[in-house]
């Protein structure tokens, strides 16, 4: 088996759980981020006796890794370059509300070169909505605190199609973005996750969801982007050139990887697991030594093939069609997917039914 290049960290807590997230977070709690750094590094320390770690990529995520206290921080960042070395690509989450000079600092000399930062909007009423602790001047400091700490490599999380925002104020946020220069963004689509107050928002009524609307803030969204020298690499990611995140990159070839903290996916030489997604369960099996594996699956070669296609479509570089030549046939007739040397992507038709288009390819 060869070596694993790709490692994420997930850190469960956020300044405050936004009310359309579906991730396994909570509140910050700074009593337990003591234990949950220990417990990270000795799940990472037990993971390491099974599987060769040779990072290209490191992934801080989660949740919100920034709102760690910053001795905590240091000693999660210190102990993963301790026990794998650094990463050519070594990224972090920050939220505008949790990042201090001093962390940067810190962060920059533990060798993480990439930050992604969720602004989400640079509109006041759309944060307001999205629950958000920040407002648009929050945004611009952290962005100012990564540049003055040597981040040269920052990304932005972005969210449209927020309920009640008329459609010029997406445009500015857009503007806002492109402006302060940042070398990747992320524009997603507000999607309504069950188990989340906004999918009971959506579900009472109270909200409408406009899919004409969207779709045409999709494709409004990635020429503007292309417009303005970002890139789409993929349906909602977009980079000026060489700054395409390399560990998203991994995840659509179908790259193995691991993940260590609560409820983190990893997929390492045909197995796939799931670390246990409760923070006290989690903290308990670092005390016993003994880490519960939750939604094991086999990852087939078949299996891996329909994924690298479901991916891989989605992205620019696009993905061979071997062995798919039916659905493929059956896309292109339809105008949503085309071929050029031997790579296969989705039309922009194609790229606003992904969802539809990827169960074509799911397993029977
Ligand atoms: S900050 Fe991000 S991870 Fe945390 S609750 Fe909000 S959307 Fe979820």
């Amino acid at each position: 088996m060869s070596a694993v290049e790709h490692l994420y960290v997930h850190v469960p807590f956020c300044p405050r759980v936004c009310p359309y997230c579906a991730f396994y977070v909570m509140p910050a709690d700074r009593r337990r981020s003591g234990p949950l750094v220990d417990a990270l590094l000795e799940e990472l320390r037990y993971r390491l006796r099974a599987v060769e770690l040779r990072p290209r990529t490191i992934y801080v995520g989660g949740g919100t890794p920034s709102a760690l206290g910053t001795a905590d921080l240091e000693r999660l960042i210190g102990g993963l370059v301790g026990l794998v070395g650094g990463a050519a690509e070594f990224t972090i989450e920050v939220n505008p509300t949790t990042l201090s000079p001093e962390k940067a600092g810190m962060l920059r000399a533990f060798g993480v070169n990439r930050a992604s930062l969720g602004a989400q909007s640079f509109d006041p009423a759309a944060l307001a909505t999205l629950g958000r602790q920040h407002g648009p001047e929050k945004i611009l400091r952290t962005f100012d605190i990564l540049r003055a700490a040597g981040f040269a490599n920052i990304g932005l999380d972005l969210i449209y199609g927020v309920p009640g925002q008329a459609e010029p104020r997406w445009w500015e946020t857009l503007q806002s973005a492109v402006s302060l220069g940042p070398e990747h963004i992320s524009a997603y689509c507000l999607t309504y996750e069950e188990d989340t107050p906004f999918f009971d928002r959506l579900a009472a009524g109270e909200w409408v969801r406009d899919e004409a609307r969207e779709a045409g803030l999709f494709l409004g969204t990635r020429r503007a982007l292309e417009e303005s020298g970002y890139a789409a690499y993929e349906v909602s990611n977009f980079s000026r050139p060489g700054f395409e995140s390399e560990h998203n990159l991994a995840y659509w070839r179908g790259r193995d990887y691991l993940g260590v903290g609560p409820s983190a996916v990893s997929t390492v030489g045909g197995r796939r697991w799931r670390a246990v997604a409760d923070l006290g369960r989690y903290l308990a099996a670092a005390r016993e030594g003994d880490w519960p594996e939750e939604e094991v699956e086999r990852v087939d070669e078949d299996l891996r093939r329909r994924e690298r296609m479901m991916f891989g479509l989605r992205t620019r570089e696009g993905v061979g069609g071997h062995g798919f030549e039916d659905e493929l046939g059956e896309l292109r007739s339809a105008g949503y997917a085309e071929e050029s040397c031997g790579r296969w992507r989705l039309t922009e038709e194609g790229l606003l039914r992904a969802d539809a288009v990827a169960a074509l390819f799911a397993r029977a």
